[in-house]
């Protein structure tokens, strides 16, 4: 095979990984991997948004600083290219487990600067010319059978509770239908404080942004080994990558590397793409705000409507692979791709004969308390940044700007987030995990089976809430 004709090859199996990258506009032919050692000031695991937003503020703050990225495969292949696009404004922890560890003011702390954080993703995006369709579009999470009620009303009393009663609103059901006509929606939650992206499009731009601040991307290079100390080593088959500090920014892939195992639990979750609808589907349908979109579920779905006039239906119903296992094959699940196109025409029943083009999906990392981690150990020269459970878009930009202030050694609000020295506990060996994992995914998804049939909320007493209680 000659070097063209593999370029293209590759080109062409990034582009098929997800929508998102297919439609970037971006080249995407691998950027020279690293060939030799080389020694540079901080030496970056990973080009997805937390390597990238942590390279972009280091060099914006220090521009002779010497930052070299070293990515497996090619930047944005991992979750940053394949997302849902929400730029979402809280994390998956909710407020109260937040104040429970680290108190009321901290957890405020942090909602306060996701709340930022949309803002600030929308002020790079167009001071770095980066075309990623930003927009704070909002978004309603739509309450569709009566056991979701007291979950929409639970949710928004915490951030009543919080202080944040101005960044939401109860839409009763005609209101809610006059945005977006879902089949079966009682009442909406609203907040303002959302945004939404073309994800594949904010990660390629990001890394040419790094690239003008004089960053180095190496890809098709993956870290086999990392090595704390002094001057601390990323290694890889074809040379080392020495630094004054490493940060390990591979979110659910780190769960491959050794010592790393079981710090992140790599969740699947899985996307369905319609057609671009025609004009009676969107009369039909409405949904003319574009807010981002969702259901009380218990097991998660989220919606997109993209710029070209398609639905996104995504959702978290693939199996967990045993021991942390994650292969391309994964991003493809038949039955949970064939219920995604179920649940979509079930929301929007004029869809019966809507075509599905695409179907893609891709690993997230959920640490077992769910909650975020920002570090950096200047005796081992290690920093990192994990674990968003799937919220990840907003928050590696703040946890990108929370390491950049760490690694310049400087005490900042940022620095003071609960998120910022965070220790998660590890999750437990296998096969407990298997079996505890498998048991609440599937405990998960009968919930909301007999929600559905009986009307009635979860009691937050079965096992698997208590599993996985967070
Ligand atoms: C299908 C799906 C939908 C989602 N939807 C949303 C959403 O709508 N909103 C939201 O906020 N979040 C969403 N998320 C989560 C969000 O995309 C992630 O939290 C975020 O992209 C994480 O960014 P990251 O850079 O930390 O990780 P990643 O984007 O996964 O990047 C990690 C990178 O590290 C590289 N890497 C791994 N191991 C190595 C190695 N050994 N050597 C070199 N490189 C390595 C990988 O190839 C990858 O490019 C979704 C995730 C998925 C999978």
């Amino acid at each position: 095979m000659n070097a063209a004709t593999g370029a293209r090859g590759a080109t062409s199996a990034y582009a098929s990984r997800s929508f998102w990258l297919e439609t970037c506009g971006d080249d995407l032919s691998p950027r020279p991997a690293l060939d030799g050692s080389i020694d540079v000031d901080v030496a970056i695991l990973g080009a997805g948004y937390t390597g990238l937003w942590t390279a972009y503020y280091l060099l914006k703050r220090e521009p002779s600083l010497r930052v070299a990225i070293l990515e497996r495969r090619i930047a944005g292949f991992g979750a940053s290219g394949r997302n849902g696009g929400w730029v979402s404004s809280k994390l998956n922890i909710s407020l109260d487990a937040v104040a429970r560890m680290y108190g009321r003011e901290k957890a405020q702390a942090l909602q306060r600067a996701l709340y930022d954080t949309v803002n600030e993703i929308g002020r790079v995006c167009s001071e770095e010319h980066i075309d990623a369709g930003f927009s704070r579009v909002g978004a309603l999470f739509v309450a569709r059978f009566p056991y979701q009620l007291p979950m929409m009303r639970e949710y928004a009393s915490m951030f009543d509770r919080f202080g944040f009663g101005d960044r939401q609103e109860i839409l009763e059901a005609s209101e809610a239908n006059r945005r977006v006509r879902v089949r079966g929606a009682l009442a909406a939650w609203y907040c303002p404080q959302y945004g939404r992206v073309h994800p594949a499009r904010l990660a390629r731009g990001l890394a040419r942004a790094v690239e003008r601040l004089g960053g180095r991307i190496h890809e098709e290079t993956e870290v086999t080994d990392v090595v704390p100390g002094r001057r601390p080593v990323l290694r890889t088959p074809r040379g080392d990558a020495r630094a004054r500090a490493i940060v390990l920014a591979g979110e659910a892939y780190l769960a491959r590397l050794r010592g790393l195992r079981r710090s992140v639990l790599p969740v699947y979750s899985l996307i369905v793409l319609t057609e671009p609808l025609g004009e009676g589907a969107w009369a039909e349908i409405g949904w003319r705000g574009r807010e981002c979109l969702a259901s009380f579920r218990v097991s998660i779905d989220y919606l997109t409507r993209t710029e070209d006039g398609r639905i996104l239906f995504g959702g978290r119903g693939a199996p967990y692979r045993f021991a942390s296992a994650i292969a391309d094959a994964y991003d493809r699940d038949q039955k949970t791709h064939e219920m995604l196109r179920r649940l979509t025409r079930d929301w929007f029943p004029c869809l019966k004969n809507a075509r599905f083009t695409h179907a893609w999906g891709g690993p997230l990392g959920m640490p077992r308390d769910w909650m975020p981690s920002v570090s950096y150990d200047r005796g081992s020269g290690i920093a990192s940044a994990r674990g968003y459970t799937g919220h990840g878009v907003g928050a590696s930009n703040l946890a990108g700007r929370a390491l950049a202030d760490l690694l310049a050694g400087q005490t900042t609000p940022l620095t003071g987030l609960p998120i910022v020295g965070h220790r998660s506990p590890a999750w437990e060996p296998e096969p407990l995990r298997w079996l505890g994992v498998r048991y609440v995914q599937r405990s998960f998804a009968r919930m909301d089976e007999e929600g559905e049939k009986t009307g009635r909320a979860p009691t937050g007493h079965t096992l698997a809430e208590r599993l996985s209680r967070h």
